[in-house]
């Protein structure tokens, strides 16, 4: 025998409870979404590598150190997608919708790429589910895309183990001021940076604040703080959106260290975090984009969304969703198993999930129907048939009765 294939590093198959877990919380979003009016889009997996050199910036993390880039057969750069706002950014570009029917609502959902150490909540394939409103500047459609994420984990039941957590990396003219007094407080203490950070230091100074490393989380501490760098316009933006989440009753912390990765974000940015997954603890994540449209060449064009990380959603559910109850079909003798069929194609058009047992006799095939979930078997002996006939036995109660093969389908319904 050939040496058994392991998945790729990083890489996880999703089987049984596992998909269930996951099923669970991406339908979960698409429903509630839905109802804040996002429709469902979905961009290709790979993109042209622009799209993210542009669009998330040559010296986010992702760019410089995370992606899957590679030259296709015709000479091209294809960039296994990392993130989907960039993507759906594009797309809004390339499909001419850039200026139509502005505000647009999507929602997303697939997964994403990135090359990292794997651990706990954190994989080089992973999933992401998200929305972006497009066209909205006023804070508003920031209070709404942060409601409708809460609104989210509260339906998957994580509403007591979740905090939000919100900053504001304010307009240009803030940035370049708060911007200033960073490289100022840093620059005093570079040699105590890790090498990153050094190298962050001079070409992107607001990073630092999102690094992992120990040593510069203790200099982060003590790092000036962005409130006093807000011009009075971005602080006034802020407090309408902090303003909105309470009118609302959205209880939030305001944390000063708060940056996303990524080059694209302004104003408002946000995180859904627990305690519940050691060092994985964000498991949502946004803030607001107005630069990234007009990076993928369309107008300029304001955006604020989130992207949540489906595989750290489902190790947090408190409960496993249950596996689905199928009715077993267990004809007995050859003649039974041709009637079978047609009667379990009757059933499922019903809308009936029907599993047919094959082998052994019926002892086995029970056996097989209750380690199966079954809720039910539908017992097919010849005899029954020519009479019209079957046995319906709820394997949950072990009672057993004769009932009429018309009269199947509305026995099995009420029975659910
Ligand atoms: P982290 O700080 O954990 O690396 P990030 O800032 O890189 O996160 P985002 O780019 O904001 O993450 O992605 C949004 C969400 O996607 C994260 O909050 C997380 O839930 C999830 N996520 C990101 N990277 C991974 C990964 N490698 N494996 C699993 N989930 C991930
Ligand atoms: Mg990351």
């Amino acid at each position: 025998m050939a040496s058994p294939l392991q998945p790729v590093r990083g890489t996880r198959d999703l089987i049984g409870e596992d998909f269930r877990s996951h099923h669970h919380v991406v339908e979960t979003a698409r429903r509630v979404s839905a109802l804040y009016g996002f429709e469902e889009w979905s961009t290709p997996i790979f993109e042209d590598t622009r799209v993210f050199s542009r669009g998330l910036g040559d010296t986010s993390d992702v760019v410089s150190k995370e992606m899957y880039t590679f030259t296709d057969r015709g000479g091209d750069s294809i960039t296994l997608r990392p993130e989907g706002t960039a993507g759906l950014c594009r797309a809004l570009v390339s499909n001419g919708l850039a200026q139509a029917n502005l505000p647009r609502r999507v929602f997303c959902a697939g997964p994403m790429f990135r090359y990292e150490r794997p651990q706990k909540g954190r994989q080089r394939q992973f999933h992401q589910i998200g929305i972006e409103l497009i066209g909205v500047p006023e804070p508003l459609g920031d209070v709404e895309v942060i409601a409708c994420g809460w609104a989210i984990l509260k339906a998957l039941g994580l509403g007591d183990k979740i905090t939000l957590e919100i900053n504001t990396l304010g307009d240009g003219e803030s940035r370049a001021a708060y911007r200033a007094a960073l490289v100022s407080y840093f620059s005093a203490h570079a040699s105590k940076l890790s090498a990153d950070s050094q190298m962050r230091l001079e070409r992107n100074p607001l990073r630092i604040l999102d690094s992992k490393d120990e040593g510069d989380r203790a200099l982060i501490a003590g790092a000036p703080s962005f409130d006093a760098h807000l011009t009075p316009s971005a602080r006034e933006f802020f407090a309408r959106v902090t303003g909105g989440l309470e009118a609302m009753g959205l209880a939030y912390q305001v944390n000063q260290r708060l940056v996303r990765g990524l080059d694209y974000y302004c104003h408002t940015a946000f995180e859904f975090t627990t305690t519940a997954l050691g060092a994985q603890g964000t498991v949502m994540a946004g803030g607001r984009y107005d630069g990234l449209v007009e990076q993928m060449g369309g107008p300029p064009t304001p955006g604020v969304g989130w992207a949540a990380g489906v595989e750290r959603l489902a190790m947090l559910l408190a409960v496993e969703p249950e596996a689905p109850r199928p009715v077993a079909l267990v004809p007995l003798g050859e003649k039974a198993e041709t009637a079978a069929l047609a009667i379990a194609d009757r059933l499922r058009a019903a809308g009936l999930r029907v599993e047919l047992g094959y082998r052994g006799n019926l002892k086995r095939r029970l056996e097989n129907a209750n380690k199966r979930g079954a809720r039910a078997a539908v017992i097919l002996g010849e005899d029954e048939l020519a009479r019209g006939m079957a046995a319906l036995k709820d394997l949950d109660s072990g009672e057993q009765a004769d009932v009429p093969l018309a009269e199947l389908e509305a026995r099995l319904k009420r029975d659910r």
